[in-house]
Formats: C-alpha cells, sequence, structure tokens
C-alpha cells in the first residue's frame, strides 16, 4: 500500500496515468446553496490589507486557509458580482489564470494543487480510472477513492502533520485517505450536502480552538459553480449568480476571521481545480462512425475518452480513430506531448482521444438517449489545460504575500512549495518550483 511516505516518483521518471470522469458525480454535484449572507461584520471592516486586519498584536505561526471553487473559470473573478473575493484580490495577489494538469479535472487537480505532482506523478491520473495491478476501477464518488492505494505522493496535510503541525480539512480530495496512518487531525466524509454556511461555521470553530490544537492548514471545497457550469453553461446568468452566492460564503469566513486574534496570521489562497467551456450538440464526435465501441472499455468520458481494448488491440483502436475527424486529437500513450506530462503511470490508458475545445467526445448511445431526453449540453472541462478556458483561480492574500499585484498564469503544481514556504514546512519532493511563486511574496 503507498503511504504518503513513500517518496513519489518525481518528473524524471515516467509511468502513466489516466483521465477522466462523468459529470455527474457527487464531487461535481452542487451543494446545497445557502443564499443569505449574515456577514459577522460588513466587507470592508477589518479586511482592507493584510497587515492592518490585525485584531490583537498576538504575533504567532502562520495559519493557511486552502479554498477551491471547483469549476471557477478566471474570468468570473470579473463578470461576477464578487466583492469579496475581489477585495482580497486587491489586498493580496490574484493571477490571470491557475493551470490545471492534464487531465483539466476535479479529482487530479485537486490532488495536483495539494501535492505539487502531476497526475502521472501522484497517481490520480483521472475521476476514473482503471489499475490493473489494484484489478479495480476507481471511481471518485465510490468507496475505491478512499483506498490509499491509488493515491501517492503527499499531500500538504500530511507534510504539515508529519511536521509536528495541525491541518484540518472541510473536504478536499484526498482527505478521507489514510496516509500510512497519517490524516488530517480534523476530517469529514464527504458530503455534498452539508450546507456552505454550515463549512464556514465548521473552520471557524476550528480557528477559535486554543493554540496547541488549532489547525495551521485548513483546506475547504464548493463545488457550487461547477456544477453549475455543467448545467447552465459558462457564459449564463446562473453561474454569475452562483458564483455571487459563493462569494459572500467567502464574505462569511473572511468576517468570522476578522473577529480572532489570529486573523493577522492568516493566509487565503483561494483557487479553483480548472475553468470550463461551453459545449454543444453541434459539436459532438460520435465513436461509433469509426469504430465497434464494443471492443473498446471507455474508462472515461468526454472531452477526454481513456480507451482499453476489450478485444483486439490499442493499436487498432489508435488506428481506427486517428486523423478521422478534426475534433478529435487521438495518443497513444507514449505519444502525449511531453507539455501535458501525460505519459508515464500505468493507470494512463493506452489510447486517449481528446475533444477540442466546446466539442464532446462520445457514443452513439449517448447521443441518442440525450437527443431522446431533449437535453443540452451545458459546459465541460478537462480539455487540455492550455487553452483558456480551462484556467482556473488563484487569489492569495494574507501577510506574506505582496499587494495588489496581478501575476501572469500558474501552474498549479506550484502551490504546494508556496503553501509549505508559507507555513514553514519542508515540502516533499514534488514537480513544482518555489521559483514559479517568488512574485507572489513579500
Ligand atoms: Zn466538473
Amino acid at each position: 500500500m503507498k503511504t504518503a511516505c513513500t517518496a513519489t516518483p518525481i518528473s524524471k521518471t515516467r509511468t502513466s496515468k489516466r483521465r477522466f470522469i462523468g459529470l455527474a458525480v457527487a464531487w461535481c454535484i452542487s451543494a446545497t446553496l445557502v443564499g443569505s449572507c449574515g456577514g459577522v461584520q460588513g466587507p470592508g471592516s477589518r479586511v482592507q490589507s493584510p497587515g492592518s486586519r490585525v485584531q490583537s498584536p498576538e504575533s504567532g505561526a502562520p495559519i493557511v486557509i486552502l479554498v477551491s471553487l471547483d469549476g471557477w473559470r478566471w474570468d468570473y473573478l470579473d463578470r461576477a458580482r464578487v466583492p469579496r473575493l475581489r477585495a482580497l484580490a486587491s489586498m493580496g495577489v490574484r493571477s490571470e489564470g491557475l493551470i490545471p494538469p492534464f487531465p483539466s479535472k476535479t479529482f487530479p487537480s485537486h490532488y495536483s494543487i495539494v501535492t505539487g505532482l502531476y497526475p502521472e506523478h501522484h497517481g490520480i491520473v483521472s475521476n476514473n480510472m482503471i489499475d490493473e495491478a489494484i484489478g479495480e476501477r476507481f471511481s471518485m464518488s465510490a468507496p475505491t477513492a478512499k483506498d490509499s492505494r491509488w493515491w501517492s505522493g503527499e499531500p500538504l496535510w500530511v507534510t504539515a502533520q508529519k511536521q509536528g503541525q495541525i491541518a484540518a480539512s472541510m473536504f478536499w480530495p484526498g482527505s478521507e485517505v489514510d496516509f500510512g496512518g497519517v490524516r488530517p487531525t480534523f476530517w469529514k466524509p464527504f458530503d455534498d450536502d452539508f450546507p456552505n454556511r454550515q463549512r464556514v461555521q465548521e473552520v471557524l470553530k476550528w480557528l477559535r480552538l486554543p493554540e496547541p490544537e488549532r489547525p495551521s492548514f485548513i483546506t475547504m471545497y464548493f463545488s457550487d459553480v461547477d456544477s453549475v457550469g455543467h448545467s447552465a453553461g459558462p457564459e449564463s446568468s446562473e453561474i454569475l449568480a452562483t458564483a455571487a452566492e459563493l462569494d459572500r460564503e467567502i464574505g462569511v469566513l473572511v468576517d468570522g476571521v476578522n473577529t480572532l486574534a489570529i486573523a493577522s496570521r492568516v493566509h487565503y489562497v483561494i483557487v479553483s481545480d480548472h475553468g470550463m467551456s461551453q459545449t454543444s450538440t453541434r459539436r459532438v464526435v460520435v465513436l461509433d462512425d469509426y469504430i465497434d465501441t464494443r471492443t473498446v472499455d471507455l474508462i472515461d468520458s468526454s472531452p477526454v475518452v481513456g480507451m482499453w481494448p476489450r478485444t483486439g488491440t490499442a493499436e487498432d483502436i489508435y488506428l481506427a480513430l486517428k486523423d478521422k475527424h478534426p475534433s478529435l486529437t487521438v495518443y497513444r500513450r507514449a505519444d502525449v506531448p511531453a507539455e501535458l506530462h501525460y505519459n508515464s503511470h500505468p493507470r494512463i490508458p493506452p489510447v486517449i482521444g481528446i475533444a477540442a475545445d466546446g466539442w464532446t467526445v462520445t457514443t452513439r448511445r449517448q447521443l441518442d438517449d440525450w437527443q431522446a431526453s431533449g437535453r443540452q449540453l451545458g459546459g465541460n472541462h478537462g480539455f487540455d489545460p492550455r487553452l483558456r478556458s480551462m484556467h482556473g483561480l488563484f487569489i492569495a492574500s494574507g501577510p506574506q504575500f505582496r499587494q495588489g499585484v496581478i501575476i501572469p498564469p500558474l501552474e498549479n503544481i506550484h502551490l504546494y512549495a508556496m503553501m509549505a514556504r508559507v507555513l514553514g514546512l519542508r515540502p516533499a519532493p514534488n514537480d513544482g518550483r518555489l521559483e514559479a511563486t517568488a512574485g507572489v511574496f513579500r
């Protein structure tokens, strides 16, 4: 069984990895929306600058609150009415985008953020995957997702706990996994019906603990924007309304923190795992037009199809699909471009098809089902992370960070080392570089 202590192979090694996922999974489904906004204080009151946020002169070890707003595309920050996030950005650092790993899917990307590893090195090569050695299928909504054999690398909560700090997780992919006996001191089984406001209150409760019990690293997760992005699309009015609702939750968090003596020690790192692209029933690649889909095990769904042969060979599949449709790029595992870091893990399917931005790749049967039910296609992600549509959110605000700075798009594999630096932790081996986030620090 892999443990966090086992060094994960770093960039030089190659193993493969993999891909991605169904849409309607718990992690992608919206949580209960809590519409009201009963902040302890009004927006502006103590939030102006990290330096001035101090409520008491107490000084002490840094605290990091890592918040994921799943599926928040980079441009929502400017398009939606989100004053609290903009305030954090203006008193801190924002990037023009946060670049996910490939595939730009929930589990691989979240786990890259907390390990600094590309999916081919941390093993969560997609939201759904096969491991012939384990002999099971991984699905992010199934019990297999808690089996530590799937998870390599060392998430930051393990790094913190191993070095004597206390970590807490108000949800995060991987937070329910036992890494060789190490877990966050505080964590909860994932339940997307757990109301957002209660997630915030739970974190504030942890922060009110006395110093010896208080976590220094806390993760939070909110799924609503991803869910609405899938159903209504990234250009919809619904997505802006949902973004505004989550902004109110951020406001409750910040206002709550500002009532605490530790406020001046808190660093907010607010991220998303990927962006969102509008899809359409007019942009669909139907695999059955080129191949007998009964001969293929389609382990993952659009816009990336990972294909294992059921009968015949992987080469048969590759040759049947290669260059057949201008909006479907097909690779043998070994030929996936180096920039995607997606070759070396054995869980990466032997043949991978990647749809062009905004396209869907599926089977005839699925398309027929959609058409019969009148389903319209909303947004999707998983596409090439170099596409602007796949870029997510990055805001860093706190005493160690610069103020009012906008940096170019940043790969999310650099955030593990960045957060370790804030917390004074020695990072485990990872694919990120501290220099990549040098512009974030004062
Ligand atoms: Zn999603």
